[in-house]
C-alpha cells in the first residue's frame, strides 16, 4: 500500500521508535496524527517536524483515544496507517527478597502495553472498515504492533513487560484474521536493543556489553531502523499476521 496521500496514526509518537515512525511516514507523503501523553508531547516541544500533529491521548481510555481520532475531520486524508509504538517497562522479579511482584504494577504494564494495543487495534480498525478499498484484493489499510523479543526470551526481572510484549505476538495473527474480512492487514515487530530515551538511564559500561552481546551488527538499534521496517510492511502488501524480529541477531540471555 502507498503511504502518501493516507493518514497514519502513531501512537508514542513523541518520542523514540514513534517518533522516528513519525517522521518517516510524514516524509513518505502521509500526514500523521500522534498521540501521546501529555508530558511526553510538552517535552517533544517546538521539535515536532511539520505534517505532525501530536494529540494527548493515554491508550488505555477509550474516552481519550476516540476523543483524539474525532480530531481526523472529513477533509484529512483516509485512516489507513496505524502504528502503536507507546509501551512502558518494569523490572521486578515474581518474588524478591522484600516479598511478591507488586501486582499494581504488573497490571499497569498489562494495560499499557497489551490493552492500550488492543484499545487502539478497535477503535482505528473500525474507522478503517468503511473505507474504500485502496486497490484490487481489498485492502483498507494496515495496524503495525510493537512487541519486543522478550516476547519470546523474558530476561530475569522482565516478567510484566514480556507476559503484555508476548501478548502482543499472539494477538498478531488473530487480529490479522479477525480484520481479514475488511482487508486490514496486522504485523508486529519485536525490536532487539534500540537507542531511544527508554533506554538512555543505561550506564555507559552496560551499553557496551549490550552492544558487544549483538552478533551483528554490534551496537544498538537506530530508530530510523525501526521506520523502515515500518515502512516496508506498510507497502509490502502480502506480509499479514506476522512478527518480525529487528534484532542483530541477539537472543537475550537470562540476564
Ligand atoms: P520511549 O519511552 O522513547 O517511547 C514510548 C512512548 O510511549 C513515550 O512517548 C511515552 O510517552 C508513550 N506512552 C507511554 N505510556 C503511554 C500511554 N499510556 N498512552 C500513550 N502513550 C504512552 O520508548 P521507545 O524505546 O521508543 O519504545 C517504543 C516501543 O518499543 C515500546 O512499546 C517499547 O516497549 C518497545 N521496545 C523498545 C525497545 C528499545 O530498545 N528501545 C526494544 C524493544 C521494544
Amino acid at each position: 500500500m502507498d503511504i502518501s496521500g493516507t493518514t497514519a496514526v502513531v501512537i508514542g509518537a513523541a518520542s523514540g521508535l514513534g517518533a522516528a515512525v513519525a517522521r518517516r511516514l510524514v516524509d513518505g507523503g502521509a500526514q500523521v496524527l500522534g498521540l501521546d501523553v501529555p508530558y511526553s508531547i510538552e517535552r517533544a516541544g517546538d521539535r515536532v517536524p511539520e505534517g505532525i500533529t501530536l494529540v494527548a491521548a493515554d491508550v488505555t481510555s477509550e474516552a481519550e483515544v476516540q476523543a483524539a481520532l474525532s480530531a481526523l475531520t472529513g477533509s484529512a486524508p483516509p485512516l489507513r496507517v496505524v502504528v502503536n509504538c507507546a509501551g512502558v517497562g518494569w523490572a521486578g522479579r515474581i518474588v524478591s527478597k522484600n516479598g511478591p511482584h507488586d501486582l499494581e504494577i504488573f497490571r499497569t504494564v498489562m494495560t499499557v502495553n497489551l490493552l492500550g494495543t488492543f484499545n487502539v487495534m478497535r477503535l482505528t480498525a473500525d474507522r478503517m472498515q468503511s473505507l474504500d478499498p485502496v486497490n484490487d484484493d481489498g485492502q483498507r489499510g494496515l495496524i503495525v504492533n510493537t512487541a519486543s523479543v522478550a516476547a519470546f526470551e523474558g530476561q530475569v526481572g522482565q516478567i510484566a513487560y514480556a507476559a503484555s510484549k508476548g501478548g502482543i505476538h499472539a494477538m498478531t495473527v488473530v487480529a490479522a484474521r479477525d480484520l481479514a474480512q475488511f482487508g486490514i492487514r496486522v504485523n508486529t515487530i519485536a525490536p532487539g536493543t534500540v537507542d531511544t530515551p527508554m533506554l538512555a538511564s543505561m550506564d555507559a559500561g552496560y551499553r557496551a556489553a549490550l552492544e558487544a552481546s549483538v552478533p551483528f551488527p554490534s551496537r544498538l538499534g537506530r530508530p530510523e531502523e525501526f521506520a523502515q521496517l515500518v515502512q516496508m510492511l506498510v507497502e509490502h502488501d502480502y506480509i499479514n499476521g506476522e512478527t518480525t524480529r529487528m534484532d542483530g541477531a541477539i537472543r537475550m540471555a537470562p540476564r
